[in-house]
């Protein structure tokens, strides 16, 4: 008999409730961030369901959604900032509504890894319009 019960990867706070995914290189986040895609838009499901992960210091560009996403956090810290308003810091178990038309941003905050499950909803075959990178000065304010 060793240690003290249980091993110390079973601890690790990064560890997710599903897979980490693939890495994205879409082009439209910041840093290293992954998808592993859950549930794909079909006949009864007028959305779709992806766990997205973001290491330290990832965040997604500026985008809206034409009908709306909500967020369920799952692990970790990060933050949700919608234009116009304080960045808010949200952590696991946190639901985050985000209304239709409203840009925004999420991520992770500097120095915390962060998991989202993104239930987004469908409107004409479109769930995202991207704009422009989250600036470092704006990223940088948003840790407070
Ligand atoms: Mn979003």
């Amino acid at each position: 008999m060793s240690g003290c019960g249980h091993s110390p990867h079973s601890m690790k706070p990064e560890e997710t409730l599903f897979e980490k995914g693939e890495l994205l290189i879409n082009g439209y986040f910041t840093g290293e961030a992954y998808l592993k895609p859950l549930l794909a838009k079909d006949k009864n499901n007028e959305f779709s369901i992806g766990s997205v992960h973001f290491e330290a210091g990832a965040r997604t560009h500026w985008h809206t959604h034409p009908k709306g996403q909500v967020l369920l956090l799952t692990q970790g810290e990060g933050l949700y900032q919608e234009k116009g308003k304080a960045a808010r810091v949200i952590q696991k178990g946190d639901v985050i509504n985000i209304p239709e038309d409203v840009e925004h941003w999420h991520g992770a905050t500097a120095t915390q890894s962060m998991t989202h499950i993104a239930i987004t909803n469908v409107q004409n075959d479109r769930s995202v319009e991207w704009l422009q990178p989250v600036s470092k000065e704006d990223y940088t304010a948003a840790q407070q």
